[in-house]
């Protein structure tokens, strides 16, 4: 997507949830937005390149056995040509060969998983669907059930995004919001002058509007503001003090600078509206000392204390009377404030103004560059007009997310734009951080390469109990050895940070083989949301964020827990699925090919019975294991770790080839032997034969197929009963909590006698029938595969850390 797009994704979004514009100047987008643009842009172009979590290891795994199956059949090509063209020149000829060669690929390749994997997926995206959780991809479920670390920004996120102004400051004397327009009132003209300025600034700095279908006439309704939750809750404090409109109506606006994650400000230009007339007398905020002609300009200015205080230069006297020179006293007593506010959770934000002579902008056309480096240059000497104090409260289930996340092994990260006290603050009430008083900051980074706190374990378990905070700007400055240490804190707090530097931190996290998952909803969030191994949206967030995010909560944010879960589970039970694919779909179809060539046997499974395990039978036993029950509680063990805990490993296929397979091949070989001795064709007849079989007919040879086959089929019901607990017995997982394992072995069967005895397809696939004790020893068969597997886990169970214990899949 280019740029230019995403700038239209960012004005519909405006319009939806921000609304900013009433004016009718048109959205002044930032600098800052472009670049959140601009990276989202780079960011969707590299995106084809991402693979999640679940597909790296469909394809580890095809890569397995696309190997395994080109050495087989390599080792068939060189046998054949070394051996059995010279020897045995009319048992296989060429055409033959690349049969055989197609049949190992066709017996190797378990069929029916990519049905599998994409049914059982498709059925947790519509679980999670009720559970109000949208899924993008199918397979981004599974990502979310191995992230270790998860990154949430604050507003909008953790917090309600639903503000109110609690406190007021005029320099350092504080109010509390509520008795703000008394107090005003009460107050000398003299003190109110002062007083009711940042009433003024708040409703001319502010980018919220009036809902025009709700309200004036009816004034028992509240009326609805539109714009950023901050603005909004300005705009209604400003509104309970003195009426918005009215000030709005005397100044007419002629520059906007929109408030911006990456200025962390936002600033108006505005004049005197045509029709104000000089008898009106003083417009507010203007007060009898300021040096104001009507063509003058009046620049009001809103932000974080820390950004807009370098450029103020007076601040208002809360006794009245002439705006008093800032010095560092006063700069301490405004950041203690802030400190203070910030303690209870509060953001602090700070109001100021100037007046511009009308010379400094004569003949400027505000849409030009110049006119931008003008604003610039007079954006500083401002007068602070005030602070604003703002709470926004936790979510209700924040705490008990956080508590959940934690305990299942994952990481919880602040990530905020906001001041770091707030932010920590809140990390606090939310339980991110356990002990806001011991919290460590950069300074405490002071980690030389190879510090003992990195290489030792115990050391560094100890290290990783700590919380701390750092800044944007801090971040920039570490060294790589700084970055590493802060990596390991358990539990972190990034404050004032950009959208580029949330990026960077979920990047940092990523390339040191963490997986990431990163939740937001603003514009700003958008890059990190887009980088992180799973982003997730929220449903009422900006329409940027939702657009950027693989997962979208529509509801409530502890849905998140469902997800992590349902993403866990996800995982078990396809390893699960993939077990009980490969004894019969892979290995047993494997074998009779391998016979065929090295031994001279006949063939006992025909390549297209081999194609109906794949694809029919085999399908809804393992469908039905997607629907399995957890066995332990998915939620109170750690994540899995991506490197070393694979889908496919040595030890899954050591199960399923190893003694599954073993043990079907064996059994369905013996039936088919057993069935052909008992027509007058012993086995040593058919041994080293090359297709000098006496007495073999081509209805015996389809007979004993079907044999081998029956009994496959029927001994994979063994299989599902074993390998759906992977270490609980029958009897604690019990096939009563997922049902759905009956019907689909019986349909099993019910499909292998279809195409087995349906005479079209006997005469196409060369299936026949075969006499019922063929059906009857299988099942005995199957019972005692079962019981094998509950004695190996009985073992399993009884002595951990035992031999069967370490060679459990
Ligand atoms: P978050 O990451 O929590 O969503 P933001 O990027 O929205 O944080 O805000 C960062 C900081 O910018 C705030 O702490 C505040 O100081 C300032 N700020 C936020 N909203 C506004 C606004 N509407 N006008 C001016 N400044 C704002
Ligand atoms: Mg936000």
């Amino acid at each position: 997507m280019t740029e230019e797009n995403f700038l239209e994704t960012k004005n519909v979004a405006l319009q939806g949830t921000h609304c900013v514009n009433g004016s009718g100047l048109g959205v002044v987008i930032q600098t800052g937005d472009r670049t959140v643009f601009g990276l989202i842009a780079k960011l969707s172009s590299a995106e084809t390149k991402r693979l999640t979590t679940l597909q790296r290891e469909l394809y580890r795994f095809v890569g397995i056995i696309a190997g395994m199956a080109t050495i087989v059949a390599t080792i068939i090509v060189i046998l054949w040509a070394a051996w059995l063209r010279r020897t045995f020149p009319s048992y296989i000829n060429v055409s033959n060969l690349l049969i055989d060669v197609v049949s190992v690929m066709v017996a190797f390749i378990p069929e029916g998983l990519p049905v599998a994997v994409t049914l059982s997926l498709a059925k947790v995206a519509s679980r999670l669907g009720k559970h109000k959780v949208l899924c993008k991809s199918l397979s981004i479920v599974e990502t979310l059930g191995s992230v270790n670390v998860l990154c949430s920004d604050k507003t909008g996120t953790l917090t309600q995004n639903i503000m109110h102004v609690e406190n007021v400051a005029v320099l350092d004397v504080v109010f509390d919001s509520k008795d703000y327009p008394s107090t005003v009132s009460s107050s000398s003209s003299d003190v109110a002058a002062n007083l009711s300025q940042i009433i003024a600034a708040a409703s001319i700095c502010n980018t919220a509007v009036f809902d025009a279908g709700t309200g004036s006439n009816d004034e028992k309704k509240e009326r609805v503001i539109v714009g950023n939750a901050t603005d909004v809750a300005i705009l209604k404090f400003a509104n309970s003090v003195a009426s918005v409109d009215e000030t709005r109506h005397r100044w007419e606006e002629v520059f906007r600078m929109n408030f911006n994650s990456k200025t962390k400000f936002m600033l108006i230009l505005s004049k005197l509206a045509p029709s104000v007339s000089p008898d009106d007398g003083l417009v507010a905020p203007l007060a009898s000392w300021d040096d104001f002609t009507p063509t003058s300009f009046l620049l009001t200015s809103k932000g974080a204390p820390e950004i807009l205080l370098p450029r103020c230069s007076f601040v208002l006297n809360p006794e009245g009377g002439a705006p008093i020179p800032i010095n560092s006293s006063i700069c301490e007593k405004i950041c203690a404030i802030q400190e203070r506010w910030a303690g209870n959770g509060q953001r602090v934000l700070l109001l100021a103004r100037r007046i511009i002579k009308g010379e400094c902008f004569h003949n400027v056309d505000p849409h030009s560059e110049e006119f931008s480096a003008l604003i610039e240059e007079y954006h500083r000497d401002l007068v602070i007009v005030g602070l604003v104090g703002l709470i926004d409260p936790l979510k209700p289930d924040i705490k008990d997310t956080v508590k959940i996340c934690r305990r299942a092994g994952i990481r919880f990260f602040i990530i905020t734009g906001d001041h770091p006290t707030t932010a920590v603050s809140i990390a606090g009430q939310a339980g991110i951080i356990t002990d806001t008083t011991a919290i460590h900051h950069a300074s405490d980074l002071v980690a030389p390469l190879g510090s003992k706190a990195l290489s030792n374990d115990s050391d560094s378990d100890d290290h990783r109990l700590k919380g701390i905070v750092v800044t944007g700007p801090e971040l920039q400055t570490f060294k790589p050895a700084q970055v590493e240490q802060l990596c390991q804190y358990e539990e972190i707090v990034f404050a004032r940070t950009t959208p580029e530097q949330k990026l960077r931190i979920v990047n940092d996290f990523k390339s040191r083989g963490n997986v990431v998952a990163v939740t937001g909803d603003g514009v700003n969030d958008a890059p990190s949301l887009k980088a992180a191994d799973c982003g997730i949206a929220m449903g009422q967030g900006s329409d940027v964020a939702r657009e950027a995010a693989d997962l979208v909560l529509l509801g409530d944010f502890s849905s998140i827990v469902i997800a992590i879960e349902f993403g866990r589970l996800v995982f078990d039970n396809l390893k699960k699925t993939v077990l009980y694919l490969l004894p019969a779909g892979s290995f047993s179809e494997l074998m009779p090919i391998l016979l065929n060539i090295l031994f001279g046997l006949p063939q006992m499974l025909s390549n297209i019975q081999m194609i109906i395990i794949c694809v029919a039978t085999d399908v809804l036993p393992a469908l039905s294991m997607c629907l399995e029950k957890p066995e332990t509680g998915l939620l109170q063990r750690k994540p899995r770790n991506v490197k070393k805990d694979r889908l496919v490993n040595w030890k899954l296929l050591l199960q399923a080839y190893g003694f599954l397979g073993v043990l079907e091949t064996l059994c369905a070989m013996s039936m088919s032997f057993w069935y052909l001795k008992r027509h007058g064709v012993p086995f040593s007849t058919l041994l080293l034969g090359f297709g000098n079989w006496p007495g073999l007919t081509d209805e015996l040879l389809f007979t004993a197929q079907s044999v081998y086959f029956f009994t496959l089929v029927i001994m994979q019901w063994g299989n599902l009963f074993a390998t759906r607990g992977r270490r609980l017995s029958i009897f604690q997982h019990t096939p009563a909590s997922n049902w759905y394992v009956f019907p689909a072995a019986a349909m099993a069967l019910v499909l292998a006698i279809f195409f087995s005895y349906v005479p079209w397809f006997q005469k196409v696939f060369q299936t026949r029938p075969i006499p019922v004790e063929y059906f009857f020893i299988p099942i005995t068969f199957g019972l005692d595969l079962l019981f094998l597997d509950e004695t190996r886990k009985y073992f399993v169970r009884a002595y951990p850390g035992s031999f069967i214990d370490r060679m459990a899949w």
